[in-house]
């Protein structure tokens, strides 16, 4: 269906723009002018034609609803869920269609209902949706975290059969701090007079610890070092632990009242420190990351099953 009414949205979209509604000449005030074009790139123009702003609205709404692509949200009930769903309101290439909680409908229909599935939920759901990510072959973008090293195996072999999305942190300003840590490690590789620690603060309702966010950052630090991650990662101290083992990767987990999400990385010598620091202010900086990654995943021509993260869409 995408070519016919790619090409009438647009138009319809571009009919609102005042310098061609002057064009055209007599804009009075209910009315709108819709205008034809041949090409997707506004080129020739073929035909204008002055309309009710009645029908105009219908017309729009039609073809929005036509070419807008459906997401499915498992986990809506949820403070991710919520974001999502009222990022999706205003949102004109995608619309929700249908979502599932743990106690509210049904995680079958959202997959046979929607184009793409989001999930922000919790390890357990994840693997459920999964399941029916390959009964019915819809692309499945997950902001989901909190799996153990095992799970993630797991998911590494499920992503054969599913185009699997995954990304412990959607916000756009967070992977790009994934990208400067592990430019940082890289620069800091001949320079074994500092170490890394991360440090992460959240909500008291957060279930899991260290956030995905801590850990991925703590992999990109290892990347960059050559080191590897499991055999360098050492989450939380006790008195028994005695002094930083060279290499370590150390990582703090605070909780505290309402704090959205906030992830430090510390490089520090003897004498001086780098840190970079990311505060997210709200949630809607991961909601609608996740839309615009659900939006990039869905226009991705022939995209093979696997398992991607959210720079391969950037
Ligand atoms: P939440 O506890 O507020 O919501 C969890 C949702 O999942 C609820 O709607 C719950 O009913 C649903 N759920 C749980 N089990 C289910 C099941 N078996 N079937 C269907 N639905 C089920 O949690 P939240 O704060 O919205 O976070 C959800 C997940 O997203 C967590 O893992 C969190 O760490 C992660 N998260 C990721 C990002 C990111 O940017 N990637 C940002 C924030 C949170």
């Amino acid at each position: 269906m995408g070519g016919v009414f790619k090409k009438v949205f647009v138009l319809l979209d571009f009919s609102l723009r005042g310098n061609e509604k002057r064009k055209c000449g007599n804009a009075k005030g209910h009315q709108r002018y819709l205008f034809l074009y041949i090409s997707s790139n506004f080129v020739s123009k073929i035909a204008c034609k002055k309309i009710e702003a009645n029908i105009y609205m219908v017309l729009l709404i039609i073809v929005i609803m036509a070419e807008a692509i459906k997401i499915g949200i498992v986990g809506l009930s949820g403070r991710m869920g919520q974001e999502i769903y009222g990022v999706l309101q205003g949102c004109r290439e995608a619309i929700f269609v249908c979502g599932c909680s743990s106690t509210q409908g049904s995680m079958e229909q959202v997959f046979e209902k929607s184009d793409v599935v989001i999930d922000f939920s919790s390890p357990e759901a994840f693997f459920t949706a999964c399941t029916f990510a390959k009964k019915y072959q819809k692309p499945l973008v997950s902001g989901t975290t909190g799996f153990s090293s095992q799970q993630e195996q797991q998911i590494k072999q499920i992503s054969v059969d599913i185009v699997l999305v995954m990304a412990a942190n959607m916000s756009f300003g967070v992977n790009l701090f994934f990208k400067f840590t592990k430019q940082m490690a890289q620069a800091l590789k001949s320079y074994p007079q500092y170490d890394a620690e991360i440090i992460e603060t959240h909500h008291i309702n957060k279930k899991d610890a260290p956030s995905g966010t801590a850990i991925t950052l703590g992999k990109k630090v290892a990347e960059g070092l050559g080191q590897n991650f499991e055999e360098v990662a050492k989450y939380g101290r006790n008195l028994s632990d005695g002094i930083k083992k060279q290499g370590e990767i150390g990582f703090s987990s605070i909780r505290s009242g309402g704090i959205i999400g906030e992830h430090t990385l510390i490089f520090a010598s003897k004498d001086d420190r780098i840190e970079l620091t990311h505060r997210a202010y709200n949630r809607t900086i991961f909601a609608q990351g996740a839309v615009d990654l659900v939006v990039r995943v869905f226009n991705t021509q022939n995209i093979a099953n696997g398992l991607y993260e959210y720079s391969d869409f950037l």
